[in-house]
């Protein structure tokens, strides 16, 4: 019998472009996927009604990880046997959470701010117009990187060492991005989060075969936690160096990496 595949994948600078976001690039190779039975798992570091906007503009009802290994998100019915996890449901979902939720992320920040008299801004001190303005995104993605679960970005103005001390007493730590920072629950973990899901397929599947691939140092733990890590190119052709995991380089700069990977996968 061959085995259950499931590919997981970063989102900017792997299935999406670096310079614009769009998905028209791995569209096909999506599609591929599809008609193959590989299950496709976005892993990243953008929330929930982030990754549904391309979930339903790529046509997929699949299990997704949200905001840097917080929380995993699974189609209510999608698996038939019962999730043998802590879970809360949705309307859509069930939901594993492994970071804290955002009322007490959010509670923890400002109180810290206000302790240490700093003045920077997070999303949710702002309005759409303004998230946009700082973010680059437009106004619908705004709106959708400020529907946040577990976890929140610094978009202006400077924090201190003190202050990311403090946090990381109360079990936060910041993890910087490419534009700002942001701060997450300790117990968040893509690694983890990445198992947790594989266990579930493994319980409804049998044998499985994972794949992981991402662009940047903070895909190591997802890639970790994969049988077959991979890289794409990054912009300038390179390749990040991990500190701890053999993933191979593929040819081919983000989606076009990514569409290389799809078609070594279905050969
Ligand atoms: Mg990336």
């Amino acid at each position: 019998m061959t085995k259950k595949k499931i590919l997981f994948t970063d989102l900017d600078g792997t299935l999406l472009s670096l310079n614009n976001y769009s998905f028209q690039q791995s569209l096909s190779a999506i599609e591929d996927l599809k008609a193959a039975g590989i299950s496709v798992v976005f892993c990243s570091s953008k929330t929930r009604a982030e990754q549904e906007y391309y979930q339903e503009a790529l046509g997929l009802n699949e299990p997704f990880i949200v905001e840097n290994g917080s929380g995993v998100f699974i189609p209510r019915g999608y698996f038939q046997k019962p999730i043998a996890w802590n879970t809360y449901v949705t309307d859509r979902y069930e939901v594993i959470p492994f970071g804290k939720s955002i009322s007490h992320v959010r509670k923890a920040i400002s109180s810290k701010r206000e302790e240490h008299a700093l003045d920077f801004v997070v999303y949710a001190d702002l309005p759409v117009r303004a998230v946009a303005d700082l973010t680059g995104l437009d106004e619908e993605g705004s709106v959708r990187a400020m529907q946040r679960d577990f976890s929140e970005t610094i978009l202006k103005g400077e924090v201190t060492s003190r202050f990311i001390e403090q946090l990381d007493v109360e079990g936060y730590h910041n993890i910087p991005g490419s534009k700002f920072q942001t701060i997450v629950s300790k117990t968040a973990d893509k690694g983890r989060a990445v198992n947790v899901l594989s266990a579930l397929y493994k319980t409804e599947f049998g044998d499985i075969l994972t794949y992981g691939l991402g662009d940047s140092q903070n895909d190591e733990a997802m890639l970790a936690a994969v049988d077959h890590p991979y890289l794409v190119q990054r912009p300038d052709n390179s390749w990040i160096d991990l500190n701890n995991v053999q993933a191979k380089g593929l040819a081919g700069v983000g989606p076009e990496g990514f569409s290389r990977l799809v078609k070594e996968i279905l050969e």
